[in-house]
């Protein structure tokens, strides 16, 4: 059988199957102790991170940079983020001796023809994450078996029962700090002085597209400043399935 002619459901009943033989063999790891042997062992060369370079992001890609600095690190540049999340790429990339970032933007042409104005976010945001977020995400993907995430469940929302290995789309989806608290992050940044996205000390504690992210005021949960009022929490690439794919 070859890959066109597997289906979604083909696929997705593959991928839960290894999802519980990875859950057993894996259980009660996380972190760097989880990653090694996925990285490793289970997918050499098939496993990537994706990572939105924000508040946090360091402490996963020095994980994933201690493991093998070659594993593919995919950045989605939806040409709306903040220019010093662009220039905190460039530093972490090369301070972490990241081998293999990779730069991914949307289809010019669907983007002139869906966005010509480059104002869909605020008419349309859920259509706009999936043109500059998914199928870009879609596309980087294709050739791996597995991708690797920076979520936790502390950030909330959908996050909150979130496991360190689930199935999406076909894919296995590794969450190596799915149960790490707040404090361990912030332990790990001092732990192996990190370098912070600058605009953390202006009080940005999640930072995506510049069009879509405010500082948080004391007290607000860290991802209240993404898409606040726009009745909107995740961009998508995190559900099972794209929300029109
Ligand atoms: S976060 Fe905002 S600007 Fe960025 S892709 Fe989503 S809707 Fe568009």
């Amino acid at each position: 059988m070859t890959p066109s002619t597997v289906d979604r459901d083909d696929l997705d009943d593959r991928a839960w199957r290894r999802v519980d033989r990875l859950k057993a063999n894996y259980a009660g790891l996380d972190g760097g102790a989880l990653l090694a042997p996925l990285i490793h062992r289970e997918f050499p060369g098939r496993i990537a991170v994706v990572s939105s370079f924000g508040a946090e992001a360091a402490v996963l890609l020095h994980l994933v940079a201690e493991i093998e600095p070659a594993t593919p690190v995919v950045f989605l540049d939806t040409g709306k983020h903040f220019p010093e999340t662009l220039a905190y790429r460039e530093e972490v990339t090369a301070r972490l001796g990241l081998r293999d970032l990779r730069i991914v933007t949307p289809d010019p042409l669907a983007a002139a023809h869906l966005d010509p104005l480059g104002i869909l976010w605020r008419d349309g945001p859920d259509h706009c994450c999936h043109l500059r977020k998914v199928l870009p995400l879609k596309r980087a993907l294709s050739g791996f078996d597995a991708w690797i995430t920076g979520r936790k469940r502390y950030q909330g929302d959908a996050r909150t029962g979130l496991e360190t290995v689930e199935a999406a789309d076909g894919r296995i989806r590794v969450n190596p700090l799915a149960r790490w608290s707040s404090d361990r992050v912030e332990a790990a940044f001092a732990a192996s002085d990190l370098p912070r996205h600058p605009m953390v000390e202006e009080g940005y504690r999640s930072i995506g597209c510049a069009t879509c992210t405010r500082c948080t005021a004391p007290g607000e949960a860290a991802r209240a400043g993404r898409w606040a009022g726009l009745g909107k929490s995740e961009c998508g690439i995190h559900w099972p399935v794209g929300p029109s794919a």
